[in-house]
């Protein structure tokens, strides 16, 4: 069984200290490492700061380790959505080099490989290192219920054409036989389905693609354009594990907001302050993630706000192969 280890709110000072500890003997000394971070939306209150990704920085540097920071331009309407233009961003949040004391790489350059005949484009940076760290802000999310590790490699390490097409893939399509049992209706999270004339439809604009009414359709007439958005996000995690040296996983469960570091205003708190999460397997550390706020808030609160549980694609995660959803949480 995987062993997760915790650090409390109350410890959170600790952070590059524990941080350090944990990844001593985990990369080959003198290791290139690249950080996998999602620097956020302007005016995004609650993404990482520049303080905190330079202790994340620091620490790497404190056991010998050659950091370098990464993420890649998003495929929706943003300043971030070229690599100038996420760059510029980056320096007016105070994100440079020299702020961070290591490279800072925005990039979109991307191999491309296939999977169930549908294309991945995965970003080169983190292929072409010796170990990654993927330090996440774990939050709610539209698509997956919340966004942590998985989502941060599963559409953070695609090229932007490859997120495109993952949210594509999810959207719905109406096939026959609608029984008008409303239940797409009722657990579509951007309330963008109506129904009529015995059928539902579907704002295509609006949807995000992330196939709750393909999952909750009673009659099964609704399909996915291509694939479900969890299986589609899931299968990039697996192409890219598969090519990237040793992975490390930090999750952090601080400012757990409502929406993702996508959007400006990401909206309230979801559930308290816990603490930091360190782990080898994506799997378990998701799900410790996910346990660990259910029982701060005693119920799953992204199934509440998003209709769709985080363990949807953390299973799938599972049953891929990716990892282990029993894990011990050791509390440093
Ligand atoms: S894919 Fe998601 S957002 Fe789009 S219509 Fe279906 S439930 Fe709504
Ligand atoms: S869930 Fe399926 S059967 Fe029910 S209203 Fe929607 S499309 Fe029709």
């Amino acid at each position: 069984m995987k062993q997760i280890s915790f650090l409390s709110k109350d410890d959170i000072h600790s952070f590059p200290k524990i941080l350090a500890k944990n990844i001593k003997d985990f990369y080959p000394s003198g290791s290139k490492i690249g950080i996998k971070v999602h620097f956020g939306e302007p005016g995004n209150l609650f993404a990482f700061t520049p303080a905190f990704i330079k202790q994340a920085v620091q620490a790497v540097q404190n056991v010998g380790l050659h950091p370098f920071l990464f993420d890649s331009p998003v495929s929706y309407d943003s300043p971030r959505n070229t690599v100038n233009g996420y760059c510029q961003v980056i320096k007016e949040k105070g994100i440079t080099p020299e702020s961070m004391g290591c490279p800072v790489i925005i990039s979109d350059e991307s191999i491309t490989t296939t999977f169930n005949n549908l294309e991945y484009s995965i970003c080169k940076p983190l292929i072409n290192t010796d170990g990654v760290l993927v330090l996440t802000h774990v939050k709610g999310h539209t698509c997956t219920g919340f966004g942590g590790s998985i989502k941060n490699i599963g559409m953070g390490g695609m090229s932007k054409t490859t997120k495109r097409r993952i949210h594509d893939s999810g959207k719905p399509l109406y096939q026959e036989g609608c029984i008008e049992c409303k239940e797409c209706v009722i657990n579509c999270p951007l309330e963008n389905i109506r129904l009529k004339d015995n059928r539902p439809y579907f704002d295509q604009n609006w949807c995000c693609g992330c196939s709750n009414c393909v999952y909750v359709c009673t009659s099964g007439c609704i399909t996915p354009q291509k694939e479900v958005f969890d299986k589609g996000l899931v299968a990039g995690v697996k192409l890219a594990l598969d090519r990237y040296p040793p992975v490390f996983y930090v999750n952090v469960l601080m400012n757990i907001t409502r929406l993702c570091d996508c959007v400006t205003n990401p909206g309230p708190r979801l559930a308290g302050d816990i603490g930091i999460l360190f782990g080898d397997d994506i799997v378990a550390i998701e799900k410790a993630s996910l346990d660990l706020i259910i029982k701060e808030m005693g119920e799953d609160v992204f199934l509440k706000e998003h209709k769709k549980s985080p363990l949807v694609h953390i299973k799938i995660a599972e049953d891929l192969g990716l990892g282990h959803l029993e894990y011990i949480l050791k509390k440093h």
